[in-house]
């Protein structure tokens, strides 16, 4: 299966951010910083999925987009907008974009994207995540626990399936902010700590251990 992905973005904080959470989870990745080389790295072929910012220098995404659509390259296009510009939104979909995702975005959504546009092309990906007796539906957004359903919020949900998918392991309250919240999150925040409360709350206190001083992990 072909999983290199390609970034094209020109803040060095944002592709550094994207491609080292896109590697911890198994992908390969090529970063180009200005629209003509992505669009040259794309042409010549050889990944899976583009990530393209809008706001390049030399050429800008819509243009690489269109450049590439006119090509006739196939590669699926997931594109990178500023919050708020719908109009980016629609004449990005509308230029042949397949999906887009607003910055600031947390990387688990940027992930949940990047599989979803990759499905049909490499092994399926499970659509259940389960530890013990408590399971995530990952196409209904629903979490069961104890054969109940417990109602979670979107940000429970991500937390959560970070925990499910890294059971009996470590994970720092930073990684579990840059997983879930994204990179424009102040890591003197605590609003780990408070979400944790509330899945604990709701899927029972027990299963999130607290590692003093590092920070949280679920019982396998
Ligand atoms: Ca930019």
């Amino acid at each position: 299966m072909n999983n290199r992905i390609l970034i094209a973005e020109d803040e060095a904080r944002i592709s550094a951010f994207v491609e080292k959470g896109l590697r911890s989870n198994g992908f390969v990745t090529t970063v180009v910083a200005d629209g003509l080389s992505a669009y040259e790295q794309a042409r010549v072929g050889g990944c899976a999925l583009l990530i393209l910012d809008l706001g390049l220098p030399v050429c800008d995404g819509f243009t690489v987009l269109r450049k590439l659509r006119e090509a006739r390259v196939a590669i699926p296009v997931v594109i990178l907008t500023a919050r708020d510009s719908v109009s980016d939104v629609v004449a990005g979909l509308e230029g042949g974009a397949d999906d887009y995702i607003s910055k600031p975005f947390a990387f688990e959504e940027l992930l949940a994207r990047v599989r979803l546009r990759l499905r049909g092309e490499g092994a399926p990906e499970a659509t259940l995540l389960r530890v013990g007796d408590l399971a995530l539906d990952l196409r209904t957004r629903r979490a069961h626990v104890d054969g109940r359903v417990a109602e979670l919020s979107s940000r429970e949900f991500a937390l959560a399936e970070v925990f499910l998918r890294n059971p009996d392991q470590v994970l720092t309250r930073e990684q579990l902010l840059s997983r879930v919240w994204g990179f424009d999150y102040d890591p003197g925040s605590n609003i780990v700590d408070v979400y944790v409360r509330y899945l604990r709350r709701k899927v029972g206190a027990g299963r999130v251990e607290t590692i003093r001083g590092v920070g949280y992990r679920l019982r396998a």
